[in-house]
């Protein structure tokens, strides 16, 4: 399914389909009265209500997608491409697959609207998933198994292939009803989010295809609600990976002296601590929710002399190092973040340096939060809370996702992207061991994306306030 004709000539002929179909219908209307009745007839008839699917087969559907091991680092995305590509034919849905880089495709279902000049709704979900430790498991990770309770076990069953499956079973039923969105819809699957995106989200940012897509809002992914509210994301924490060292004269192992390497690491180490203290203690009393905080937390510590059967126990090293996972919210300071890096957690005075290893920026090129508006500024907000409400579902309010997921690719271009993965009732088991998800919650989630899709596809708004954002 890879084009081997050039990448700009199928994204037109892909993206100008529904142009060609307004093209037809004009030439039906001029060929006269006469034969248009007939063919009106043949589309109702084509295009009549059907019932509701039986949900086992919507399940087994569920199960199958989940059956392809997409584990990181060598994900099978041939077969899920492949699976992808033959329910797309299934419903029916135009589809192309892209490979920015190759082995990596970025599968494209088109659902084409009936005013393709307004921007799109774009439906996103990532097929790779994190690796597993079987044997920690109760099921086979990738066997699907359904227990008594009509628990789904399966890596992928939270994040997220359930929302990628959920995005096409919701098209499958609007379409079967009879809808006819105003708005095209596009249902992308894209690979690489658990290694950072780069191949697969960041390729799409950057390309012809996406702007040719016209892409007026991005739902992806988000987290499962303990409780009975959805949960949907504005913005997310951005990793930035610090390594801080120490350096100081050697010494015996029997002396006392100051200013060695691993003491001045400790008392960073102790400095840091107590931030991260600060920055939990708001968030065990309430004040402030997980991805609104700072997150420090330790990834490595270094420091030793190595001799054959461990290390040198009576030198002390000259070197002592320590690693840092650091996740930065949007709506925090990163200048001051830096320079409190700088003076208090790496101080020249004690011999100390430091480095970033990766530093995701918090800011655009404005120096703007990359965050999505939840205001009136932004109507998707309100309308995605008006499709959830329609579904008879509830939804808390706006969140700062405390992790990364692509989503920060589309936020860079000016795009309202928006986190949302419909499991309420279900513990958050995203890559941990027997990660579940409930028979009913899944079903149910296809009515709210589909309630979703309903309001979104049918808004016509004022259409010259959300084209692509060229000046990004
Ligand atoms: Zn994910």
């Amino acid at each position: 399914m890879v084009p081997t004709r050039p990448l700009s000539e199928v994204v037109s002929e892909f993206c100008g389909h529904a142009l060609l179909l307004r093209m037809v219908r004009i030439h039906v209307v001029i060929g006269g009265v006469g034969r248009l009745v007939p063919l009106l007839v043949l589309l109702s008839a084509l295009s009549s209500p059907l019932a509701a699917e039986d949900p086992s087969l919507i399940i087994s559907r569920f199960q199958e997608y989940l059956r392809i091991n997409t584990a990181q680092p060598k994900p099978n995305y041939r077969q899920a491409a492949d699976f992808i590509l033959a329910q797309a034919s299934s419903i029916p849905l135009e589809s192309k697959s892209f490979e920015f880089v190759d082995g990596k495709p970025v599968v494209i279902l088109k659902w084409p609207g009936t005013n393709p000049r307004l921007p799109s709704v774009m439906l996103y979900s990532h097929t790779d998933v994190v690796p597993v430790e079987q044997s920690k498991w109760d099921h086979p990770a990738f066997g699907a198994h359904v227990d008594q309770e009509g628990r789904i076990f399966a890596r992928g069953s939270q994040d997220m292939k359930c929302v990628g499956m959920q995005h096409l079973e919701a098209v499958r039923q609007l379409k079967r009803s009879g809808f006819e969105p105003v708005r095209t819809v596009y249902i992308v699957f894209s690979p690489d989010e658990e290694i950072g995106g780069h191949d697969g989200a960041g390729k799409l940012a950057e390309s012809e295809v996406l702007r040719e897509m016209n892409v007026g809002v991005v739902l992806d992914e988000g987290l499962a609600s303990p409780n009975e509210k959805y949960r949907a994301f504005y913005g997310e924490r951005s990793p930035w990976w610090l390594v801080i060292k120490a350096t100081g004269a050697p010494g015996h192992g029997a002396k006392l002296y100051d200013n060695a390497a691993p003491e001045n690491l400790f008392k960073s180490i102790e400095t840091i601590w107590r931030f991260r203290t600060s920055q939990f203690d708001m968030v065990k009393a309430g004040l402030k929710a997980e991805g609104e905080v700072i997150s420090v937390n330790m990834a490595f510590l270094k420091a030793g002399t190595p001799s054959p059967t461990g290390f040198v126990m009576n030198l002390q090293p000259s070197e002592a190092e320590a690693g840092f996972d650091v996740r930065v919210p949007p709506i925090a300071d990163p200048v001051s973040l830096e320079r409190r890096i700088a003076e208090e957690w790496a101080p020249i005075s004690r011999n100390m340096t430091f480095e970033l290893k990766q530093k995701i920026a918090v800011h655009d090129h404005h120096g703007k939060p990359i965050i999505t508006a939840t205001d009136s500024s932004n109507p998707w907000w309100a309308l995605l809370e008006e499709g959830v409400r329609k579904a008879n579902g509830l939804i808390g309010k706006p969140e700062i996702f405390p992790a990364s997921t692509d989503c920060r690719y589309f936020r860079l271009l000016g795009l309202p992207a928006i986190g949302f993965s419909p499991m309420a009732n279900t513990p958050i088991l995203l890559h941990d061991h027997n990660e579940h998800l409930d028979k009913a919650e899944y079903l149910k989630g296809i009515k709210v994306f589909e309630s979703i899709i309903k309001t979104y596809t049918s808004f016509v708004g004022d259409s010259s306030k959300e084209s692509f954002r060229d000046e990004l």
